[in-house]
């Protein structure tokens, strides 16, 4: 049975062009790149090249790119470096909807004595910026706001909260892990101090990250240890995945203009075929303000985990909006702060394309999941009652 791959926000497939790459820095060209030998010392040139890859595709500085191991990393040395700089300050102003490598840091900075502002979104997921600006006071260290969000693609102002932010002297962070590579990014048009960056989001291994740290940033590091990374994040540099990062950067740079306005297409047919041929479906998130690979739809009346159990069986990878944690099926806190009532939120799928996936697969999607949800449906007390409700009136 052949995989249909549509859950890249989840994680992606390595490029044939990272793997390759990659492969000589496991067992070639091995050295240490702080080694005093020639040996080591190519490697160390092939990371200032890589840097250059990364800092090309964000219109930065190469000295701006820190290598972490992945985007949870960056997003906690990112808030950690802010605390520590600015240790008079004590409040942290983020969204509701933000990845857990941020809220969840956050909920747990909030038992050590730092207050914590979560901004709330509306129905479509926006974020509406006069609430940042009431938000922010002179205690705050930093505003951390997500460029794109992971369940629905809704994009947010970052750039004019950044500007907003940064005219009360605060430091502005954004974890843009989903969204560099699919929409562009050039930090010279831009007052963000730190962005993050995960490798395994566009295309290259798992296992390495990057902060973007904004020249005369003050920084102080997550990782203390050796002078790696000039001192800002200590620890023998992950070669390898350092090189396929670099790579990745450059086939994104070139995909970013053509590739994702096909994926984009491909996309939107997928979301129009199904929202028409199945009844009771809407989109979660704003279609204006969206990456051009997500669309989180619901069906209501339907389990989201077993919609994802009946495509699974066809090959159909995706997520789910609720997740079985410890028993309960909880809605995700995404679909919450947005307020999308309880029998939609439970049977939301996200679908998360990229450069790989075809027409076919998509075409064999939209075959498929009307029959899926009917089936389902066919089994729901709640939707043959809503039926029924509908009938008698
Ligand atoms: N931030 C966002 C928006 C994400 O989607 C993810 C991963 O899903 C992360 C951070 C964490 O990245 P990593 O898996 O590299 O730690």
């Amino acid at each position: 049975m052949k995989t249909i791959y549509l859950d890249n926000n989840a994680t992606t497939k390595v490029a044939d062009e990272v793997l390759e790459a990659m492969l000589p820095y496991f067992n070639q060209l091995y050295g240490n790149p702080s080694s005093m030998h020639t040996f080591g010392g190519q490697v160390g040139q092939r990371i200032r090249d890589a840097r250059e890859q990364v800092a090309a595709l964000l219109g930065a500085l190469p000295e701006e790119i820190v290598f972490t191991s992945c985007g949870t990393e960056s997003d906690n040395a990112a808030i950690h470096s802010a605390l520590a700089t600015r240790p008079d300050k004590k409040h942290i102003v983020i969204s509701r909807v933000e990845h857990p490598a941020i809220r969840a840091l956050c909920t747990h900075l909030g038992t050590q004595g730092y207050k914590i502002t979560e901004l709330p979104v509306n129905k479509n997921g926006i974020l509406d910026l006069e609430n940042l600006e009431k938000s922010l006071t002179p205690d705050t260290a930093i505003v951390s706001l997500m460029w794109a969000n992971n369940e629905t693609g809704v994009i947010f102002p970052v750039e004019e909260a950044a500007r907003m932010t940064h005219d009360r002297g605060i430091l502005f962070h954004t974890d843009a892990v989903q969204a560099t590579g699919k929409i562009p990014i050039n930090m010279k048009n831009n007052v963000i101090d730190m962005l993050s960056i995960s490798g395994h989001k566009l295309h290259a291994p798992k296992g390495i990250g990057v902060l973007y740290i904004r020249r005369g940033t003050k920084f102080s590091p997550f990782l203390i240890g050796g002078h790696q990374e000039k001192g800002r994040r200590g620890g023998t540099e992950n070669t390898a995945g350092i090189i396929g990062l670099g790579k990745a950067c450059e086939l994104a740079a070139k995909n970013i203009g053509t590739e994702n306005i096909r994926v984009k297409q491909l996309r939107d047919k997928l979301e129009q075929a199904l929202l028409k041929a199945v009844p009771q479906s809407r989109v979660n998130g704003d279609i204006q303000h969206r990456l051009p690979n997500t669309t989180n739809i619901s069906f209501e009346y339907v389990e989201g985990e077993a919609i994802l159990l009946l495509m699974n069986e066809l090959g159909i990878c995706a997520s789910s909006g609720s997740a079985c944690t410890s028993g309960s099926l909880q809605p995700s806190h995404v679909l919450r702060a947005m307020g999308v009532p309880f029998t939609m939120a439970h049977g939301s799928i996200r679908f998360s394309l990229s450069v790989y996936n075809t027409e076919e697969e998509v075409d064999f999607v939209i075959e498929k999941m009307p029959a899926i949800i009917e089936r389902l449906r066919g089994m729901s007390p709640f939707w043959n009652q809503g039926q029924q409700a509908c009938t008698n009136q």
